[in-house]
């Protein structure tokens, strides 16, 4: 059995944690659930033989809300740091690597095991696992906080980056995600737990750059 700690983003009120709710149910191998949309939490125990991480939060993804950042809370501890730089890192989901590494290091990583991202701005280190680690030189796409990217894409899903954002912001006035993102692009697509290299829904970095740009 297996606990994960979700935050989740879009809950305004009961009958949006139950919808929630209501989506986890139609998964097998859920056990209990907890969502809470006054701290815009959920706690979700689970049989990790019938169902992944990865597969609980696509679906609450499928809802209005959004997963913003998941913890292993039972293997909170256990998540190693990174062995180039030691600095700390986060699970991502498998979901991520078919898109955003070259086809020579999607072959070469291992699914079996548990990859992490490192979170270390400084360091050439993209992800890593118990015996591997892949630079930048294996992503098709930069990791926007690492300090040697030059693009810094914060919505990797409509391929919008930091300036962008700012001119959307200081030029057009516009605050909002879905502002943005439809200024930009016809088509706008959400697909986080694929295209972002963190898995993580790009709303909450997202709102954090606006709000640098939108001080009031
Ligand atoms: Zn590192």
């Amino acid at each position: 059995m297996k606990i994960i700690e979700l935050k989740i983003g879009g809950m305004t009120c009961p009958s949006c944690s139950a919808s929630v709710e209501r989506l986890v149910d139609e998964l097998g191998g859920v056990e209990s659930k907890k969502i809470n949309h006054v701290s815009d939490s959920g706690k979700i125990e689970f049989n990790e033989d019938v169902i992944s991480a990865e597969e609980i939060i696509a679906k609450i993804n499928e809802g209005h809300y959004k997963v913003m950042g998941f913890e292993d809370i039972e293997n909170k501890r256990d998540i190693p740091t990174c062995p180039i730089c030691n600095h700390s890192g986060q699970l991502v989901p498998n979901t991520v690597f078919r898109s955003n590494l070259k086809p020579d290091a999607f072959e070469e990583i291992n699914l079996e095991s548990k990859n992490y991202i490192c979170l270390n701005p400084q360091c050439d280190i993209a992800y890593y696992n118990d015996n591997q680690t892949i630079d930048s030189s294996g992503l098709k796409r930069v990791i926007w906080f690492k300090t040697s990217s030059k693009k810094k894409t914060i919505c990797y899903c409509n391929n919008i980056d930091r300036e962008q954002i700012k001119e959307a912001v200081e030029i057009h006035n516009l605050t909002t995600w879905e502002e943005i993102t439809s200024h930009y692009r016809k088509k706008v697509i959400e697909k986080c737990e694929v295209l972002n290299p963190t898995g993580l829904c790009c709303r909450n970095t997202f709102g954090k750059v606006v709000s640098k740009f939108n001080p009031d």
